[in-house]
Formats: structure tokens, C-alpha cells, sequence
């Protein structure tokens, strides 16, 4: 199983698991005679090819995993993603990211991370004959820190209220209770056109909007199940985020120049990274400002603590694009 794969066995407490996937070259990078200088010599490796003398960077960087170009999205969700999927269906509380630059393949891996996952959870749903389980759906954007409902966009901004039990919730988000794994899918695809409308509608939404698709997995011990009397009701929720392209929490456009705060700067985005390293940095954690950005509240309770995080990173190998995959690698690396 996934459990013997080296670096892989980690207990609830330890550390975020931070993998790095490497794109293929696309064929626009190709048709601009850009050259691939990342490379991936071995499964925890990432290195630069043309590592100029004294530079101030790392020339190799590694990973709890790393994906080169060839490796298939399976290989990605069962080695980066699967461990913490499935850990909902235990009662814990998990978040799957995507960060990287804008067209670095976050919804590409994103996609397949849930398309995995969705068949492996109805699979382990229907080996266990102990438990039963419902399972709900939620999808929700997060653009310019208004939340809006992809299953119900008409209801307009939705507020985050405070409650003493469940923390943060986002007031009116549509719950759909799922039948099996097809309505599962089909409201996933509800999902995706209504994301697809806002990217139509805004300019360059997908760069900026964070997209969450949020399971809800509860199970109560079937009536003559083995466990019955001494396994309780359980409920955790799993989360899918594509995040919003990376370069909006850099300080500097490529030729050094501040960006505006406010206007490209993306708030939720800065605090997540902030709070990533905090909760990584454990010695020194201190206070950690989940209530800062819309993004953190909502994942508070599947942030830190008992809940288990994965974030798959993703860059294009090109050397175009060398300045943000240098960011990306910096924030894997503070990550870990
Ligand atoms: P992002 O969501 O980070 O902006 P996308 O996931 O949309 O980026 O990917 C950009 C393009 O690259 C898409 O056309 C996508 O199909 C392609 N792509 C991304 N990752 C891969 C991959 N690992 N293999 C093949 N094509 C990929
Ligand atoms: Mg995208």
C-alpha cells in the first residue's frame, strides 16, 4: 500500500506534506523556443540546470516528493494526495492544495486529485461494512475576498459567520447531499461551468480566485456492524483547493518593481502563506492569523491542529518562468 513508500509514513501531528510537480513543456513555450532547465534527477529532487556562479539561490531543492513531467496525475494523487484524502473517512480533517504560478497545471492536478479520489472514497465506503457513511458536497470561490456559491451563485456575496462549536461557517452555502459517486460527479461539473461563467465574465478570474470544493463525510456505526456501542458518530470535512496563481502573493514583478498593494497583491493568498509557515515552523509558532483572509477562516479547522494538509506545488520547467518557479520552490521549502 501507500504506506511503504519512503518518507511517506507520518503520523496526524507531523508535518504538512509538501510534494512539487514539474509540468510538461506546453507547446506555447515550445513554439517560443523556451528551453526546459528544470530537471528532476531523482523523486526528491528538483534542480536547476543553468545555475549561473554565485548565485544567491539554492541550485537543487528537495521534497517530501517531486513529480517530473513525465509522471501521471495517479502517480500525483497516490503519492501526494491519497494518504490525506482518505483520512477524512477516519473523522480528520484534511486540505489538498494546488499552489503554483498562473498556468503551472494547479486545476490540471486539481482535477485529477479529485476525480481519484472521489472513486477511492466510494470504494473504501463500500469495503466497510462497519460503518455507514453520508457524504455532502459544497463548492465555493473565493474572488477578491467575496465568498460566492458555485452551486447557487444567485444568492450572491455569502457571509462567514462565528460559531462557538463549528468555528467559522459560510452562512447559506449550498450542502447537496450525494447518492453515489455519479451525482458526486455530476454536481461537480455543476461546479466547474458556474467557476467557468466567473473566469468569462472577469478577466483573468482563474489567476485570482481561490476554488474550493469542500466534502463533508459523516458515518454512524451500522446497527449490527462489530463496532456497534463503542464507535460514535464521526464527521470530517475534506477539502479540494485550487488556489489562485501564485504570483499574486509575490512582492515584485520580474523587473523588480512593487506591486500596488490592494490591486494584485491577493490577500488570502499572502495569509495562507503565512500561516503555511507558522504551522511548518513549529518550535516558533506563536500566533497563527487564520482571521486575516476569508481563505484561512474557512479552513481553520482543517488547517493545523489534528487536521492533515498536503500541497502539491506546481511549476512549468521553462526558463521563461524561472523567477516564479524560484518563488514556488521557496515556499514548498518553507512549507515542509
Ligand atoms: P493553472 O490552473 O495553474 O493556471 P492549468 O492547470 O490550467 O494551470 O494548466 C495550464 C495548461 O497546461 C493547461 O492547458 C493544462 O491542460 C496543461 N497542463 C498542466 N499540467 C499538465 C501536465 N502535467 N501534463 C500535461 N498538460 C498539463
Ligand atoms: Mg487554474
Amino acid at each position: 500500500g501507500i504506506l511503504s513508500t519512503p518518507g511517506k509514513c507520518r503520523s496526524k501531528e507531523e508535518k504538512i506534506f509538501v510534494t512539487v510537480r514539474v509540468r510538461p513543456m506546453s507547446s506555447r513555450e515550445i513554439a517560443q523556443r523556451d528551453t526546459a532547465d528544470w530537471e528532476c534527477p531523482d523523486d526528491h529532487t528538483v534542480s536547476y540546470k543553468q545555475q549561473p556562479d554565485r548565485s544567491p539561490y539554492p541550485a537543487r531543492y528537495s521534497f517530501d516528493r517531486v513529480f517530473g513531467p513525465e509522471s501521471s496525475t495517479k502517480v500525483v494523487y497516490e503519492e501526494g494526495a491519497k494518504d490525506v484524502a482518505l483520512s477524512a473517512l477516519s473523522g480528520i480533517n484534511s486540505t489538498i492544495f494546488a499552489y503554483g504560478q498562473t498556468s503551472s497545471g494547479k486545476t490540471f492536478t486539481m482535477r485529477g486529485v479529485i476525480e481519484n479520489a472521489i472513486v477511492d472514497i466510494y470504494d473504501a465506503i463500500e469495503k466497510n461494512h462497519q460503518r455507514e457513511y453520508i457524504l455532502k458536497i459544497a463548492g465555493l470561490e473565493i474572488y477578491n475576498e467575496v465568498v460566492r456559491d458555485l452551486l447557487n451563485p444567485d444568492t450572491g456575496a455569502l457571509r462567514l459567520l462565528d460559531d462557538p462549536e463549528r468555528g467559522t461557517i459560510v452562512e447559506k452555502l449550498t450542502d447537496t447531499i450525494v447518492r453515489d459517486c455519479k451525482h458526486l460527479r455530476q454536481v461537480l461539473s455543476i461546479c466547474e461551468a458556474q467557476r467557468q461563467v466567473g473566469e468569462t465574465m472577469l478577466n483573468d478570474a482563474s489567476s485570482r480566485s481561490h476554488q474550493i470544493i469542500r466534502l463533508t463525510v459523516e458515518s454512524i456505526p451500522r446497527e449490527n456492524g462489530n463496532g456497534n456501542g463503542t464507535v460514535n458518530s464521526m464527521v470530517a470535512t475534506l477539502n479540494f483547493v485550487d488556489l489562485a496563481g501564485s504570483e499574486r502573493a509575490s512582492q515584485t514583478l520580474s523587473d523588480g518593481t512593487r506591486l500596488k498593494e490592494g490591486c494584485h497583491i491577493n490577500r488570502s493568498l499572502l495569509t495562507l502563506s503565512t500561516v503555511i509557515r507558522k504551522l511548518s515552523n513549529r518550535t516558533k509558532s506563536g500566533h497563527i492569523p487564520y482571521r486575516d483572509s476569508k481563505l484561512t477562516r474557512i479552513l481553520q479547522l482543517s488547517l493545523g491542529g489534528n487536521a492533515r494538509t498536503a500541497i502539491i506545488c506546481t511549476m512549468s520547467p521553462a526558463r521563461a518562468h524561472v523567477e516564479q518557479s524560484r518563488n514556488t520552490l521557496a515556499f514548498a521549502t518553507r512549507a515542509k
